[in-house]
Formats: C-alpha cells, sequence, structure tokens
C-alpha cells in the first residue's frame, strides 16, 4: 500500500507557482480576513503565512473581533475589494455563528475571488467546468492534483464522495463527473455509507468526523482520499481509519501531511494566477 506524500506533491506546485513569478517587478498580496481566534484556524492561517512568504506572495492579515456585526464584516471585505494594493481575497471559515458565511463570501470581488466562493465564479465553474474560471475551488482542486499525481486513471471508474459541502464535496463531485468517473454522493441523511464506499474503485471522504470510514467499508485496490481533519489526542487525524484502510486499499492520502498541504499550494497558485491576469 502506498502512502501518498501530499508534502512532495505540494513543493512541486509551489517551486511551479514560484517560477511564475520569475521577473514580475512587484508581489502578489493576498489578503487574509481572520475573524475570531479559534486556534484550528489560526494553525491553518499560519500555514498559508509561511506558504506566502517562501513563495514570494506578501500576506496581509486582517484580524477581527469574533463580536464583529455582519455589516462591519462586509465593509471590511469591500475595502479589500477596493484597495488596489491587493490582488486575492480569501476569509477563513468558519465564522461565529451570527454571521452569514454565504453573504460574507458573496461578497468578496469576483475578481479578488481566491477560493472560488462567490455566487458567480462558483455558479460559472458548476456550470461549465473548471476551464471557465480564472481559479478553481482550491481544496477540490487539491484532490484532483493528488490524484493525477498518483497517475490515478479516473474515466469509466467508480468514484464515492463522503461529504456534500459548497467547498469540498459538491466541487470534488463535479470535477469527478466532468472527468468522465461515474460518481455517487454521501451525505449525513445517507442511510448505509458502507453499501457505497464498497464499490469506490476512487474514495473521497469530506465530513468532520474521526473513524467514520473503517473496517470493511473500503474496495480492495482502490485509492482513498482523506479530506477530514479532527483533533485527537496525538494531534489530528482525518475522517478515515487509517491502520483498518492500509490493508486493503492500494494508496490513501495520511493526515497530516496529505490534501492539507496540497490545498495551500493551490490557495497560492491561485493567488499568482489572480495577480497575473489582473495586472
Ligand atoms: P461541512 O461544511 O461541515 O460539510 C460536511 C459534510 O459532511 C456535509 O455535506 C454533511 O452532510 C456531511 N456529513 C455530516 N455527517 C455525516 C455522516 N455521518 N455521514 C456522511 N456525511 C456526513 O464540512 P467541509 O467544509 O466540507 O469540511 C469537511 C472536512 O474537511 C472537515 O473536517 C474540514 O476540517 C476538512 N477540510 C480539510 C481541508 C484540507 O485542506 N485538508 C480543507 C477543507 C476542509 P449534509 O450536507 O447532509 O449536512
Amino acid at each position: 500500500m502506498k502512502i501518498i506524500d501530499g508534502k512532495k506533491i505540494a513543493s512541486k506546485i509551489e517551486f511551479e507557482t514560484k517560477q511564475k513569478l520569475v521577473g514580475c517587478d512587484k508581489a502578489p498580496v493576498l489578503a487574509i480576513v481572520l475573524v475570531g481566534s479559534d486556534s484550528a484556524s489560526k494553525i491553518y492561517v499560519d500555514k498559508k503565512v509561511k506558504s506566502c512568504l517562501e513563495i514570494g506572495i506578501i500576506s496581509k492579515m486582517v484580524e477581527l473581533s469574533k463580536n464583529i456585526s455582519q455589516e462591519e464584516l462586509l465593509n471590511s471585505v469591500n475595502d479589500l475589494n477596493n484597495d488596489k494594493a491587493v490582488d486575492a481575497i480569501m476569509v477563513q471559515l468558519p465564522l461565529p455563528k451570527h454571521i452569514s458565511e454565504k453573504d460574507i463570501l458573496n461578497s468578496i470581488s469576483s475578481a479578488k475571488d481566491v477560493e472560488c466562493v462567490c455566487c458567480s465564479n462558483f455558479g460559472r465553474f458548476c456550470e461549465y467546468g473548471e476551464y471557465s474560471v480564472i481559479v478553481s475551488p482550491v481544496t477540490p482542486m487539491a484532490v484532483m492534483k493528488i490524484l493525477d499525481s498518483c497517475d490515478v486513471d479516473i474515466e469509466g471508474k467508480n468514484a464515492v464522495v463522503v461529504g456534500n459541502s459548497n467547498i469540498v464535496g459538491k466541487p470534488v463531485t463535479m470535477l469527478l463527473a466532468d472527468r468522465g468517473a461515474t460518481v455517487t454522493v454521501c451525505h449525513d441523511k445517507t442511510k448505509d455509507i458502507a453499501i457505497h464506499t464498497r464499490w469506490a474503485d476512487i474514495l473521497v471522504v469530506a465530513v468532520g468526523k474521526k473513524n467514520l470510514i473503517s473496517k470493511g467499508m473500503f474496495k480492495k485496490g482502490s485509492v482513498v482520499i482523506d479530506v477530514g481533519i479532527n483533533r485527537n489526542d496525538n494531534g489530528i487525524c482525518g475522517d478515515v481509519d487509517f491502520e483498518s484502510a492500509k490493508e486493503i486499499v492500494n494508496s490513501i492520502t495520511p493526515v497530516p501531511g496529505g490534501v492539507g498541504p496540497v490545498t495551500v499550494a493551490m490557495l497560492m497558485k491561485n493567488t499568482v494566477d489572480l495577480f497575473l491576469k489582473n495586472n
């Protein structure tokens, strides 16, 4: 069984992204909006800031109180939309419960929407596919990049996506279907997930529940992409019970060290692509 090295895949994307900036007389600026002091969000943001530094992207942190009103947050995003020095904007999720995530994400200017989350970009992506937008959703593209890096032949395969969020599950489903896979989507109303996962040549899990996918739920020789991030005594783990998977699957992404680093690398790539498109 092969353990897929997300850090190695990420390094390659970061190298290629850095190359795109050779000869540019200024650096791209990525604004990262962080609301509140959630410790997990802080860790993810620190990783993004570190990656920006390594590639030559200026990260502009906008840290706001967890008590900020919806209107104040909309104004902050709007200031970034109007700031000519800012090339790309991302809002770290989750947001406090009193804020509408949908409204905030949709307020990001489509030209600076580095994660493809505003309605016009996401709608275009859904309707016409990844090549219709300047940048595509980062984690779903990280999943596809991992499959491609492992030379997984997607066309004609049975793929199962567990999780149906706008950020991960839905766009992954679309990308896999666009590449010729027959895709089944499972979510929290699915009665028996195992019935579906057992026939998955490609299994993508993005839920946020430790050990949701465990013994007896894998197809022999399959490829498993574990997007989930959960806290445990040793740090973090995914949604897949790694020990029971490794006896039967062909390859699997570990957590940590799998999808996470590739997602950050795709964010860097998207920032540079927006910068180059808009300058
Ligand atoms: P989310 O918005 O909370 O969506 C979770 C999805 O899982 C929903 O579609 C939900 O179904 C489904 N679900 C909930 N309980 C389930 C169950 N028991 N069985 C099957 N499906 C169930 O989460 P998200 O933003 O997509 O993130 C999912 C996980 O990926 C989280 O752990 C997050 O931290 C992680 N993540 C990792 C990265 C990375 O770079 N590695 C990036 C983004 C997210 P309904 O639609 O029916 O509610």
